[in-house]
């Protein structure tokens, strides 16, 4: 590690920094809805969903999920299949499950009152140090830091690393935070350093000329600022090829929840993975055969590799040919999917489960699921997966 030339435990320097970023940020922050009008309901919101998710995805999520859940009471009293179509497209469902669970103990065990100190945040699902001390100093105005990647590696820059992960022992990047967040204004600091993550420092190109607080930045000064990241810390990507199928009748289409059976296909292909019911737990999707690991430059042809006689051994009899509509990419974790769809017209639908409170009996054995108006499909607490397919269908249907 490079020796920092700028000497943090000085508090004239701390002070200038401290100006000189808080006045780029009330001159630049972006406008959010969470910043309008700032509660502490709607700052947890909006740190939940912003973990893993770009702003500019979330922006729409919270607006619609505050108009339908307005506080932490109609978050707790609403069933879980609500609160995961109000997330559905977000992806890291856990995420909605926590926050969910969160609600019901705030109101269990604080009256409906949301917790006012940063150890109580961090006592309810879902919330690490990170969003316990975002929520606590952006909501409560209380002076605790808030470390993510984006703020560690601004932080490490200005410690004269380059910026690779590792370069620094975390607790000189946490003890930076916590001496930089005392004194006014402790929420706006940490947006403000947020803010000059996404905007300005940015991982592969610090923008280090536009910068308000180059003069306070050590690896500025050492000239290291935009150095290459550490090669092999990323996760393999792993291609995949997989076909969902569109069972539709009279205008109802077969909607199910993951983890039942899949569709076979006779591909010489291994899969990339078998168990599906834990990747979108909750949510309704369209049946699928397994993921199959793709070559390089070329297409499995699941759909024409389905065996004579397959809906029928997969649970759905009296299907007629698939049709294939289209294909699109997605990616799930480390999972990089090709996913080609068909529509298969049926012309006798087969009856869904009797329901006996439970929505989806005999999910692992067997065909559980349900017809529903191919028009409400969209509506529903459907898979990402399951909406592309979809829009793919209605385009091709015209
Ligand atoms: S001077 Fe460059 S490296 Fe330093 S904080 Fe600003 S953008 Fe980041």
């Amino acid at each position: 590690m490079n020796v920092c030339p700028v000497d943090f435990d000085d508090d004239a320097v701390r002070a200038d920094l401290r100006r000189e970023l808080l006045a780029w940020f009330d001159g630049r922050q972006r406008d959010l809805p969470w910043r309008r009008h700032r509660s502490l309901y709607g700052t947890w919101i909006s740190e939940m969903m912003l973990q893993q998710t770009t702003v500019a995805t979330v922006v729409p999520y919270w607006e619609r999920f505050l108009a339908r859940f307005p506080d932490v009471q109609s978050l707790a009293a609403a069933p879980e299949e609500d609160v995961l179509a109000h997330w559905s497209g977000l992806g890291y469902y856990r995420r909605a499950r926590q926050l969910h669970a969160a609600a019901r103990q705030v109101v269990a065990e604080f009256g409906g009152a949301l917790p006012g100190d940063v150890d109580a945040w961090r006592g309810l699902p879902g919330i690490g140090p990170y969003a316990a001390g975002a929520i606590a100093s952006l909501g409560l105005g209380l002076p605790e830091a808030a470390v993510d990647a984006n703020v560690r590696r601004v932080l490490g820059r200005w410690l004269g690393a380059s910026g690779q992960p590792g370069s620094l022992p975390a607790r000189t990047v946490e003890d930076l935070a916590r001496a930089l967040v005392r004194g006014d204004r402790p929420g706006a600091w940490n947006e403000a350093l947020m803010e000059l993550g996404a905007l300005v420092c940015q991982a592969r190109a610090p923008h280090c000329e536009a910068c308000p607080v180059r003069a306070s930045c050590g690896a500025h000064q050492l000239g290291i600022a935009d150095a290459p990241a550490a090669p092999g810390i990323r996760a393999v990507a792993v291609p995949v090829q997989v076909l969902l199928i569109a069972f539709v009748a009279a205008d109802h289409l077969w909607l199910e929840p993951p983890g039942g059976r899949l569709i076979n296909c006779g591909v010489d292909a291994a899969p990339a993975r078998q168990e599906l019911g834990s990747l979108h737990q909750g949510l309704l999707t369209l049946p699928t055969t397994a993921w199959y690991q793709r070559p390089p430059r070329r297409s499995l042809g699941l759909l024409g590799a389905l065996p004579p006689g397959w809906a029928a051994v997969a649970g759905f009899p009296g299907a007629g040919p698939a049709d294939r509509v289209g294909s699109f990419r997605h990616a799930i974790t480390r999972f990089r999917l090709v996913v080609d769809v068909a529509v298969v017209d049926v012309s006798r639908p087969w009856a869904a489960p009797a329901s006996n409170g439970d929505p989806w009996p005999g999910a692992k054995q067997g065909r559980a699921g349900r017809w529903v108006p191919l028009a409400d499909a969209p509506g529903l607490n459907i898979s990402q997966l399951a909406r592309k397919a979809l829009r793919l269908i209605a385009d091709a249907r015209g």
